[in-house]
């Protein structure tokens, strides 16, 4: 990178990191998890209240902005052009789970980290591109192409934000996603999500509860059941909650659906407990020893359905929820696959499975996607990355669904470095006390600016 270029992005970041921290924090303190939809709040009241105050960062950047029916948005530079370069970032966020130090909602430092929800996936970033956009107006002449920073509200959970977007706008020439790792990721798996249900009713199961989300190791499952007593069990919580009636809840470790090296589902303590116990009924139990079978290996081969094609990381799954509905005991799955499987095929294995046991509902699922690591665009970010970290990483692919997907030409791109060592009190992206650190996420920018430099100078 040119010297001149480097001082100038330096001095910006100067300039302006307690105004990016300040930023940082009232987007943060904008508890933006899904909910109900309301008039003019497609995905409920907080993910709208984070759009808002995203784009009004933006308007005191003095960027222009556009707001898409409240379901995604847009700061840009350089004009509205149709030929564009863009990034995208999500301001909405996973629910909080347990096991917080600090108040989730508010922004808190230690030992240069940054602490809340969000903070990393994907507001720390969001307000990351702002400020990128901000240096293009100020220092970035007279743009060869308009820069996008797009705001999405509904990354984590249906990502019809990002479908809004492409029913009315002009898809851009490349896009990059800060809602990744770095160095840079030119793949992702197939995602399918669905539910194992059971064909039994509920009988000594009074209600069963656990997790709040399909993408996230739940960290604690609770059940309620019918039974005389029942054991003492290290780690699980016991109440008798009225005569006959035991609540037992269970705690794990919770993460990231696409990389469950590491968590310990709640939900698989709890079927554990019941089965060695022999605490439910024989139809129960039947339901229990095929849905376990999730939580005991993420890799699908308990379920026959393990896959590895060499490009991706083999296939993962896991169980995000567990609840009764109608009388039926439900478990939630998230599958992650490579290249030589489909879901078409997983629904095909699991029906075979779960024969007798279980109904298994899959939704419609996207497929895997994968980019050459020597495309132009891409090389432009990965020169970006190299010249401002100096590392000498190589692009990867991953298990998660980013928005990178929703593009015809795009890509994942930092900010975390998960092969960084952290101190405890750092927890992940999804988990309890997700954290980010400020240098790093300052770093970051500097990343992106010099690699929205690069770009502006190819030919598309
Ligand atoms: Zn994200």
């Amino acid at each position: 990178m040119d010297e001149t270029l480097s001082r100038q992005i330096d001095a910006f970041i100067e300039e302006n990191k307690d105004r990016i921290l300040w930023d940082m924090t009232r987007l943060v303190g904008v508890p933006s998890v899904e909910g109900p939809a309301e008039e003019d709040a497609p995905f409920g009241p907080g993910p709208r209240k984070a759009l808002d105050m995203a784009l009004t960062i933006a308007r005191e950047l003095e960027l222009g902005t556009e707001d898409l029916d409240h379901k995604i948005g847009y700061a840009y530079v350089g004009g509205k052009g149709e030929k564009y370069l863009a990034t995208i970032c999500h301001v909405d966020v996973v629910p909080i789970g347990n096991g917080w130090n600090t108040d989730p909602w508010t922004l808190t430092e230690r030992e240069g980290y940054l602490i809340g929800r969000g903070i990393v996936d994907d507001k720390g970033p969001a307000v990351l591109t702002l400020y990128a956009l901000k240096f293009l107006q100020e220092h970035g002449g007279a743009l060869r192409y308009p820069v996008r920073a797009i705001l999405g509200s509904n990354e984590e959970t249906g990502m019809l934000d990002v479908k809004r977007y492409n029913e009315t706008e002009p898809a851009p020439l490349f896009c990059f996603s800060p809602d990744a790792e770095f160095p840079l990721i030119n793949g992702e798996k197939g995602i399918v999500h669905g539910r194992i249900r059971s064909l039994c009713k509920m009988e000594k199961i009074v209600d069963i509860k656990g997790g709040a989300a399909y993408n996230a190791v739940p960290d604690k499952a609770e059940v309620w059941i019918q039974a005389g007593s029942v054991p003492a069990q290290e780690g699980l919580d016991i109440e008798e909650a009225r005569f006959g009636v035991w609540h037992i809840t269970a705690h794990g470790i919770g993460g990231h659906a696409a990389s469950p090296q590491g968590t310990v589902s709640a939900i698989g303590i709890l079927e554990d407990y019941l089965l060695e116990n022999h605490l439910v009924s024989e139809a129960e139990e039947e339901f229990l020893r095929f849905a376990v079978k999730v939580p005991h290996a993420s890799d699908g081969s308990l379920l026959g359905v393990a896959a590895d094609d060499g490009l991706f990381s083999p296939l993962t799954v896991v169980s995000g929820m567990i609840y009764g509905e109608d009388d039926r005991l439900v478990q939630t799955l998230d599958f992650r696959f490579p290249t030589n499987t489909s879901a078409a095929r997983l629904q095909e294995i699991l029906e075979k499975e779960a024969a007798g046991v279980a109904a298994i509902e899959l939704d419609e699922g996207k497929a895997p996607f994968y980019k050459d690591p020597n495309e132009k665009e891409l090389k432009a970010c990965m020169d970006a990355f190299r010249e401002v970290t100096g590392s000498e990483k190589k692009p990867f692919t991953i298990g998660g669904g980013t928005y990178a997907r929703s593009f015809p030409n795009a890509v994942g791109f930092g900010p975390e470095h998960l092969d960084r060592v952290r101190p405890a009190f750092v927890g992940p992206i999804h988990g309890a006390n997700e954290a980010g650190h400020f240098g790093e996420l300052l770093e970051a920018m500097k990343v992106y600016i010099a690699a929205l430099m690069n770009l502006e100078e190819l030919e598309f």
